[in-house]
């Protein structure tokens, strides 16, 4: 039965709400340190078949839609969010123990990804539609557009339950693109997840959506994300995650008879390199001292753009910045994680690098009450981190590991030792970004976006953010999961070779009332072809 938000802990199969077992578990609030209300019934693989073979189904005619009308359906989801109106941050609160302000700009944000995906698809330019005509007859006519590829799996992040999750940007940009979705819930926030679904169900019913275009199942099991991954009707995987959860789907997927892509965004360091010429600036060092402060403990550290790498050459000026963090994030009360397996893990990871050869902590540590972290900065010499792969890998939660490099030839042999990372941000005045041109290369060709004088957290969603990078930070670099540009991890191209003008799609026809862009004959045109 459902409580007064609604909540049924069920599974939606297409727009059924279904039990599958009577196994139950519950989502946690950290705060109370206790469950919350809600009891969620575990899904099972014959759910997970229902909702493969229902998807399967509603592709073939999802896939055709107008991409106006995808677009208004994408809208309608987004206006069944805000019609939700606080009961959804209540129970995003209550899972989550991030703050009511958090939930209202994780929402907005949310909103404006399945806004803008709507007005992307509009405008026909996600087609990528490339035309060679046959020049009257001296060659054969081709013409080349991008096509949903099939129904895709969504396995959302425990930090990001609504802008990464349910209707976040994976399900946003692989509905927009025609593929039908089935989401496997994330159990820490299982309640925002139903309540999610319910929108993009009544969103599907009130814009005439096939039954199936969306499924979301509630789970706490491995056993339904690697049934869906494995099912043979799915043909992708979009996955927030851990680089080890990330990385067992992937080759999960891998090894199906017939493999398919796994889009995921994983764990990131994202290094924070700090040049002399801002060190040496007590004004330009005070005002980084007061930003790194807020970067690395915004949302208690539980950012996948977190600066998890502060990296320098020894100095004074160095160690005065270092001291004034510290003591500054000493100051800032812990906060509580988002739920007992983050806060155990941020633990040990920290506790790990601690007993690292040459790690000294250099604030006053870990006493906290019941799910609540405070945070830390640790510091080790570029030698003793260069030489150790235990020290390169993300600990999820506000901890910065400051890399003290004896000169500028070992800062660029730990840049170069770096794995991949979403981002790496330099921070320096004119002078430093001209004489540092190889240490800037070698950052540039370890990120996915390459930040001058500003932190890393804190993404821009827009057409030109690039949010991925090379693994591990992400499964496939050339792709990003944020921005309309995100949709392309759903589409395949395929050619039509001499194909009769009305038998093709609408976008490659000579006719172009949309006034699509197209690249016709190797010049960008939005006209009609004579
Ligand atoms: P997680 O533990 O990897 O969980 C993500 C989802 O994957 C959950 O639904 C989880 O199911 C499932 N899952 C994990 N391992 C699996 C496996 N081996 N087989 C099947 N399913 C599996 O990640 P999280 O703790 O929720 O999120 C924190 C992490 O996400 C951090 O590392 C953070 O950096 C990263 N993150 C990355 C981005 C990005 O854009 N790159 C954004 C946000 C967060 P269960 O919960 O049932 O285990």
């Amino acid at each position: 039965m459902a409580d007064r938000y609604g909540i049924t802990g069920q599974s939606y199969v297409g727009e059924n709400l279904k039990r599958g077992s009577d196994r139950i578990f519950h989502s946690f609030n950290s705060a109370s340190a206790s469950n919350t209300p809600w009891e969620f019934f575990e899904a099972n693989t014959d759910l997970v078949d229902e909702a493969c073979a229902l998807a399967k189904e509603a592709f073939k005619s999802f896939q055709s839609t107008t991409f106006n009308a995808r677009a208004a359906f994408l809208r309608a989801i987004a206006d069944e969010m805000e019609g939700l109106g606080d009961d959804l941050l209540q129970v995003f609160c209550l899972e989550s123990s991030l703050t009511m302000a958090r939930a209202r700009v994780e929402r907005a944000r949310t909103l404006h990804q399945l806004r803008s995906f709507a007005g992307w698809i509009e405008t026909g330019n996600h087609c990528e539609a490339i035309i060679e005509t046959s020049q009257g007859g001296m060659r054969p006519d081709i013409r080349k557009m991008m096509v949903p590829t099939g129904p895709i799996v969504v396995f959302g992040a425990s930090n990001f339950p609504l802008a990464y999750s349910t209707a976040g940007g994976d399900t946003a940009s692989a509905m927009a693109a025609g593929c039908p979705v089935i989401v496997k819930s994330h159990p820490m926030h299982a309640a925002t997840g139903e309540l999610v679904a319910s929108s993009i169900i009544r969103a599907a019913r009130a814009t005439g959506m096939p039954n199936g275009v969306f499924s979301n199942l509630t789970a706490s099991s491995y056993e339904v994300g690697e049934a869906l991954v494995l099912h043979d009707a799915i043909a992708g995987v979009g996955f927030t995650g851990s680089l080890r959860g990330g990385r067992a789907l992937y080759d999960l997927a891998a090894r199906r008879p017939r493999p398919i892509p796994v889009f995921a965004e994983m764990g990131s360091t994202n290094p924070v390199v700090f040049f002399d010429g801002a060190l040496k600036d007590e004004a330009i060092r005070s005002e980084w001292v007061v930003k790194m402060t807020e970067s690395t403990s915004a949302g208690v550290g539980q950012f996948c753009t977190n600066p998890g790498l502060i990296i320098a050459v020894h100095s004074e000026a160095l160690t005065a910045f270092v001291q004034a963090l510290s003591e500054r994030l000493n100051g800032v009360q812990a906060g509580d994680m988002l739920h007992p397996d983050i806060y155990h893990k941020f633990n040990q990871g920290a506790t790990d690098f601690v007993y690292q050869p040459g790690v000294v902590e250099l604030t006053s540590g870990v006493k906290t009450n019941g799910f609540a972290a405070s945070s830390r900065i640790l510091e080790v010499s570029g030698s003793d981190f260069q030489n150790n792969p235990n020290l390169h890998h993300e600990v999820f939660g506000p901890l910065s590991l400051v890399v003290r490099c004896a000169d500028v030839e070992q800062l660029e042999a730990v840049v170069a030792s770096l794995g991949g990372q979403l981002t790496g941000s330099l921070i320096g005045v004119e002078n430093d970004f001209i004489s540092h041109s190889r240490t800037i290369e070698l950052l540039k060709s370890r990120v996915g976006r390459l930040i001058f004088n500003g932190v890393p957290t804190g993404v821009e969603v827009n057409a030109a953010m690039q949010h991925g990078g090379p693994y591990p930070a992400t499964t496939d670099q050339r792709y990003t999961a944020v921005g309309v540009m995100s949709i392309k991890r759903w589409l395949r191209p395929i050619a039509f070779q001499n194909c009769p003008d009305d038998l093709l799609p609408e976008v490659l026809r000579n006719e172009n009332p949309k006034g699509v862009m197209r690249l016709v004959n190797g010049e960008f045109s939005s006209r009609h072809i004579e």
